[in-house]
């Protein structure tokens, strides 16, 4: 039965569509497996064994019929702040505990049009606040690589369940890191795609001009598969865009001959981790020996980057929480006197802590006196710095870099300082601030096992190129045969 969940998501479809194994069976191997391995991992918050049965049961029955759909049948985890109709969406927070949405997100409205079953909703850092999913209400998610390791964050718990082989894909959710951080710190593909791909509707907002939805998966071919699926317009999200959807599946085995390929100084720096530049460095060459153009190229900006994210994602933040009231959603202190005293100690009860510091951050950044000290000049500098890629697109097709300055680090080691952790994000952020697309692609394992990743940065809306980039990487390094020992070694 693992058989099956080794599958990439397209393997899965092309054996459903010969006949070899049904939605019902694929839905039952998952449903073992994450009660085998996940007690331990902590990936799923909620597991929705029923309503995936059903759903198996149907789409093999709508095959049966000669219905033929992408995902048809296709077991997928959804990250806990995608809404899921009738499902919970705790959005990793006590605050939204027993918050059960009405409606579907549209990115998961899409999936369920095209077949996809819903296995349930991965854990995540509260209010996709974090990069080591710690600061999950529901408990930290472990590293299937090494479980005294952290996933990454915030999209820990989908980037694990992928990683360990307990979903065909998942989605994720990227503000400043959160799908390709995990993703290289697992070992998997994730992909955030141009600001505006991928509508926001029904997705829990953090820092609404920075965040998108994108996919999590086994190989390039699944990323490009699910983008093309969860992409297009959506009136319900004014910030999404009419820019037609992408073919990101036909191009992908072309090569990179006579692509432009800039590597950027700003993202070599001292105090990084030695095997992660040399990884990178070493697949920056298989790019130039399979016929691209490498260029070395500035973005002058980039040390602006982690200070001018914290200041604007906080501020969204702040205003984009303050609907956590206790009266329309989740949580509420019953035990509280009067209705003030109801919201204080609410918010104060249901927020955990690394929320409040955000929201506090974000305050103090709007207040009158400290806008045109902070916000308004982190606005500035983002500017600045969508500026130097705008720039540098003009030369190159595409950008590599490392996704992470090192492999996973120790569950407990930066939770306790704020500075540190938010360091971790300091190749990922500035792609969110410009709005342009990034993939992480694994580019090996350090000496010690730990995966490393890549990201391939594209100019707006050329989600073809970067996968395309990531594509013949993952041919050349072959990583996707390289699986952690989780429950393996069990059978
Ligand atoms: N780690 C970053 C943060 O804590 C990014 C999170 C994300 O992309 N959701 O804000």
């Amino acid at each position: 039965m693992n058989d099956i969940c080794f599958l990439t998501l397209s393997e899965l479809m092309a054996a459903m569509d010969k006949g070899d194994v049904t939605s019902a069976e694929a839905v039952e191997a998952y449903l073992g497996r994450i009660s085998k391995v996940d007690p331990e991992l902590n990936s799923y918050v909620t597991v929705d064994a029923d309503g995936a049965r059903k759903a198996a049961i149907e789409a093999d029955q709508r095959r049966a019929n000669g219905e033929k759909a992408p995902l048809l049948g296709a077991p997928l985890a959804i990250k806990d702040l995608m809404a899921t109709s009738g499902l919970r969406t705790a959005c990793g927070s006590k605050i939204l505990e027993n918050f059960v949405p009405p409606y579907d997100s549209f990115a998961v409205a899409k999936l369920k049009e095209a077949g996809a079953v819903i296995l349930g909703k991965t854990n995540m850092d509260e209010f996709a606040m974090g990069s080591s999913n710690e600061t999950s209400y529901f408990g930290p998610v472990k590293n299937p690589w090494n479980m005294e390791k952290i996933p990454g964050g915030s999209s820990g718990g989908s980037a694990a369940a992928v990683a360990a082989d307990l979903c065909a894909a998942a989605l994720g959710s990227d503000t400043g890191g959160s799908i390709r951080q995990p993703a290289s710190l697992c070992g998997i593909v994730g992909l955030k795609p141009t600001y505006g791909r991928v509508s926001r509707f029904g997705l829990v907002a953090f820092a609404s001009s920075l965040d998108q939805i994108g996919p999590m998966t086994k190989d390039i071919r699944d990323a490009a598969l699910l983008t093309g699926i969860i992409s297009g317009h959506d009136p319900m999200d004014s910030t999404c865009a009419e820019e037609p959807v992408g073919d990101y599946l036909s191009g992908l085995d072309k090569g990179v001959e006579g692509m432009t390929v800039g590597v950027p100084d700003e993202y070599f720096i001292e105090g990084m981790d030695p095997e992660v530049e040399s990884k990178v460095r070493a697949a920056i060459e298989i790019l130039g020996s399979k016929g691209a153009i490498i260029k070395r190229i500035s973005l002058p900006h980039t040390k602006y980057a982690v200070p001018t994210y914290y200041v604007i994602a906080p501020a969204e933040a702040s205003s984009n929480l303050a609907r956590y009231d206790g009266v329309r959603y989740g949580y509420r202190d019953m035990d509280a006197d009067g209705l003030f005293p109801m919201y204080l100690s609410t918010r104060n009860k249901g927020f955990g802590s690394e929320v409040k510091r955000r929201i506090m951050l974000g305050t103090y950044a709007l207040s009158a006196g400290y806008y045109d000290a902070y916000y308004l000049k982190a606005q500035k500098a983002r500017t600045l710095i969508k500026r130097d890629f705008q720039k540098a697109f003009e030369n190159v097709s595409v950008i590599v870099a490392p996704t992470a300055p090192a492999p996973a680090f120790g569950l407990g080691e930066k939770i306790n300082d704020p500075l540190k952790m938010y360091l971790s994000d300091i190749f990922t952020i500035s792609a969110n601030l410009a709005g342009i697309p990034g993939v992480s692609v694994p580019c090996g394992l350090t000496k010690k096992g730990e995966p490393i990743g890549l990201q391939i940065l594209g100019s707006y809306f050329q989600e073809a190129s970067t996968l395309r980039a990531a594509r013949t990487l993952e041919k050349e390094i072959g990583f996707s045969d390289e699986k952690p020992r989780i429950g393996i070694q069990t059978g």
